[in-house]
Order: structure tokens, then sequence, then C-alpha cells
């Protein structure tokens, strides 16, 4: 029997990515592209930040993970544009009778330094979710030199959303 649970107006979602750094593949953070020699080895665009707030966002409302909904082995989503992703997720998300309320984001990087960045990757992920820019926060960290980040052999993402009862 499934225990019954009051209505909750809000739900809290958490993700986390990692992707290894390799030479000659695009670096996307969030749907922005940036200037590096590394990028991700991945099968999709490898969207550390997008992979992350997918997760959060499905954690948030228990409909599995971005595995369950584009898995790796279906070909179809070779090098994909992770943004296809977050626009798939979102109606689910809504469907559950929830919006998203605020996301914020840290990002792990050695190099290059993401703060020239950062501004742009809120205002993307702001359009991505239709949000506003406050509603939006954007953190980079690196790894004081301590592998896999700190070596520049990795980059990773955690991403928390909060949902608000939008029904
Ligand atoms: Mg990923």
């Amino acid at each position: 029997m499934t225990k019954t649970a009051p209505v909750l107006p809000f739900k809290i979602g958490q993700g986390y990515d990692l992707h290894r750094l390799v030479v000659g593949q695009k670096l996307m953070i969030g749907g922005v592209q940036i200037e590096s020699p590394v990028g991700c080895e991945a099968h999709s665009d490898g969207d550390v930040v997008l992979h992350a707030l997918i997760d959060a966002l499905l954690g948030a409302c228990a409909l599995g993970d971005i595995g369950d909904h584009f898995p790796p082995s279906d070909d179809q989503y070779k090098g994909m544009d992770s943004s296809a992703f977050v626009a798939k997720v979102l109606p689910l998300v809504t469907d559950t009778g929830y919006g998203t309320g605020n996301v914020d984001v840290t990002i792990f990087l050695e190099k290059p330094k993401l703060g020239p960045y950062k501004l742009a990757i809120r205002e993307k992920l702001a359009q991505l979710l239709d949000l506003p820019l406050h509603c939006i926060s954007v953190k980079a960290k690196t790894a004081e030199k301590f592998p896999p980040v700190g070596t520049q052999e990795a980059i990773a993402a955690s991403v928390t959303v909060l949902l608000y009862l939008s029904t």
C-alpha cells in the first residue's frame, strides 16, 4: 500500500554530472560554447550543466534519471544538443503540476576560468527554462589541482532546483 502524503507546495531536486575532457572536442557548458583546447568526451554534446539540470528536474518529480529518458545506447541522441533534452523534460515537469522556481548551479572546472562566461550561461539557462535571470545562479569552482577536475581530466557540475506547486 502506498503511503498517502500531503501535496507539497515545493519540491527540491539535485543533479550531478561529470565528463572526461579530451583534446579536439568542443566544450559546451549550460548551452554556451566555451573557448577551450579541450572538450567533453560524450555520447551527446557532453554538457554537464544541462545533464545535471535534467537530473535535478527529473529528481524533484521522481521521474527517474537522464539515462532512463535518453539512453546513451540510442543512436538518435549521438552528438545531440543537450538543450533539446531540456526541452523534452520540461513538459514532463509541468505535467506533474509543478513549475520551476529557481536553479542553483555549481561548475567544477580547472581551466579555462569561467568568470567571463557566467552571465552568458545564466542567460541561456533563463531562456531554456523561461525564468527571470534572478532565479538562475551559476557559480564556478576549481578543484585546487586535485584529480580528476583539478588535473584538467574532467569537468563536473552540480545543480539544485526548487519546484513550486503551480496548479
Ligand atoms: Mg552527462
